[in-house]
């Protein structure tokens, strides 16, 4: 196990928000996005917890930070529209018809191959580090480049030596001189917005509303925790502030931030010198990382973990009668085995949800020892069957598992206990 694992437990034992935290299914903890191809969508998580003071709750915080968003994205599409009647003829006098031919191949991949260049464009979001030759390679393979160009700057001081050979060219004049970085001002403008969009968007900012069990303290202090013994670090992605106190664009925009979650609280506005929403990303280590995207999760992971240390043998992934799948055993007493069913679910979903998918386990697992126990090797053993789940409200669990065994009455449904991690040890003395 490596060190910032051993950290990473010694704190999740020790910390009951940390549980919480990490006990989410890996699509509410990590920044998790959709991408939809051909009416197929695939999620995928990226390895970044995202850091918020903007709670779900705050309907009107949120609204507010939202249509000021949209508003911005208009007025600029706006300002686009108008803008390009002038910028049109300077790129069309620069690169003439070899732009509409680099336009038409664009057009032509979008649509006989999506997935490819989907992953092209996701590729130049998230890949900081390699963006600019990723962009560069792309705009060689379209033709918007010559092969020998190979950085921004380069492509700068070609183009700025084009636009000096045509001097007296009548459409270089001062006023389209000055379109032209109007434009530019505006593209950034348009990706403040969507690294914003991008933020706020991610389901992982739930983290904030998910656990009425935390306050926001009991979250800032972990996060303080986390970022020290370096299981979170600060992200090369942009942060995003905005004012909402002052008018809009008084105080907002994306940069980036290294910074102490513990200290996100000092960000204030040099205006109103009130406090500022922020939605800052910090990079999850990758050691961390590795155990949430297992397919049975960190639960399975802690499981194990706990086992350990209290040197308590165990087998998992146990096959038997070839379909049936037991995520762990241990044995508690000689001749008293547990077996241990590990299930994650989305928590933020209604109580019926999470109701029905308990109870369709429960019988899963009812039927599996049933099955088990008709093997003679296995017969005369006594088992005790734990669905094991990453469900804190104990009530809830217990007020589940009492309607089932009112309804299934054998003895194996009446053995099966569902628990969460902390019920685990308390029944376990671990
Ligand atoms: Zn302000």
């Amino acid at each position: 196990m490596s060190l910032i694992t051993k950290k990473f437990y010694n704190l999740f034992w020790k910390n009951q928000t940390c549980q919480n935290l990490f006990l989410l299914s890996k699509e509410e903890l990590l920044d998790t996005k959709t991408l939809d191809v051909d009416g197929k969508s695939f999620r995928y998580s990226l390895p970044r917890i995202i850091v918020s003071n903007v709670e779900i709750d705050e309907s009107l915080t949120i609204d507010t930070i939202k249509y000021r968003s949209d508003n911005h994205n208009l007025q600029m599409q706006e300002m686009i529209t108008s803008k390009m009647e002038h910028f049109g003829p300077i790129l069309m006098e620069l690169f003439g018809d070899k732009l509409r031919d680099s336009f038409e191949r664009i057009v032509n991949d979008v649509k006989d191959n999506p997935l490819i260049f989907g992953l092209t464009i996701l590729g130049i979001f998230y890949d900081k580090h390699n963006r600019e030759s990723i962009i560069i390679e792309n705009l060689k393979n379209y033709g918007f480049i010559s092969h020998h160009l190979n950085s921004f700057t380069e492509i700068a001081e070609f183009t700025k030596g084009k636009l000096l050979v045509r001097k007296n060219n009548p459409i270089l004049t001062e006023k389209n001189i000055e379109t032209f970085l109007e434009v530019v001002k505006v593209i950034k403008e348009l990706y403040v917005n969507l690294v914003y969009k991008a933020l706020y968007e991610t389901n992982q900012i739930l983290v904030n509303s998910l656990n009425s069990e935390d306050n926001f303290k009991s979250r800032t202090k972990l996060f303080h925790y986390l970022y020290e013994s370096g299981i979170i670090s600060a992200s090369m992605e942009d942060a995003y502030v905005d004012c909402t106190h002052c008018e809009p664009g008084t105080y907002r925009g994306v940069f980036q931030l290294k910074l102490d979650p513990n200290k996100l609280k000092n960000l204030k506005c040099p205006i109103c010198a009130k406090k500022v929403k922020y939605f800052v990303p910090y990079d999850l280590h990758k050691d961390i990382y590795e155990i949430i995207r297992e397919k049975d999760g960190l639960l399975q992971h802690a499981l194990l973990n706990l086992l350990s240390t209290k040197d308590i043998g165990y087998k998992t992934n146990q096959l038997f009668l070839d379909d049936i799948e037991v995520d762990c055993i241990f044995d508690k007493r000689k001749e008293e085995s547990v077996f241990v069913e590990t299930k994650m679910y989305k928590i933020n979903t209604t109580k019926d949800k999470l109701k029905s998918k308990l109870k369709k386990h429960f019988c899963k697992l009812s039927e599996d020892i049933h099955r088990i126990k008709g093997v003679s090797e296995h017969s005369q053993k006594l088992i005790i069957p734990i669905l094991l789940v990453n469900i804190i409200d104990e009530e809830f669990l217990q007020e589940v598992e009492k309607e089932i065994k009112e309804i299934k009455e054998d003895q194996i449904s009446q053995s099966i206990r569902i628990l969460n991690i902390t019920t685990f040890r308390s029944e376990m003395s671990l």
